[in-house]
């Protein structure tokens, strides 16, 4: 699936997107986005970018994953 993200101002798929979060969450090293042709200094992948944007895209992976992971621990 394809996502226009407003993080990078894009179409990414779904890996990238969840790449992109390891990556400004610090759980994995930068350099995986040059696999996807990212500068890895670009100043649009930041944390506080991610932090505003990513939080609330409804393409969020992980968002989504939280979501069905608190509905099932508290079911
Ligand atoms: S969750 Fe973040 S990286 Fe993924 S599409 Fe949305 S803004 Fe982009």
């Amino acid at each position: 699936m394809e996502y226009n993200c407003p993080l990078v101002n894009m179409e990414i798929d779904e890996t990238v997107c969840y790449d992109i979060q390891m990556v400004t969450g610090n759980m994995i090293n930068k350099r995986i986005l040059q696999d996807y042709g990212f500068d890895v200094d670009d100043s649009l992948i930041t944390k506080e970018r991610s932090d505003r944007l990513c939080s609330v895209c409804p393409f969020n992976q992980l968002m989504q994953t939280a979501h069905v992971v608190g509905k099932t621990a508290t079911a």
